[in-house]
């Protein structure tokens, strides 16, 4: 196996696939190259993170249930 340079989708910039990269993509069994720089990858990471929303506040209080 050797590093593999592929063109990014999101910014048209060449990356590096590396070979740890791609050894990691067998094991997860993923069949397709990224079509994404590490960069791009990332920042598509942090956007999806931050359109979730953060925690709810659970506003449920433990063991005040009458069970007995
Ligand atoms: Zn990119």
């Amino acid at each position: 196996m050797a590093d593999k340079t592929l063109n990014c989708k999101d910014c048209n910039n060449d990356f590096v696939f590396t070979e740890g990269e791609q050894a990691f993509y067998k094991e997860k069994g993923f069949e397709n190259e990224p079509q994404r720089c590490p960069d791009c990858r990332k920042a598509r990471k942090s956007q999806r993170n931050n359109s979730r929303g953060g925690f709810g506040g659970g506003g449920r209080s433990f063991g005040g249930g009458n069970r007995w």
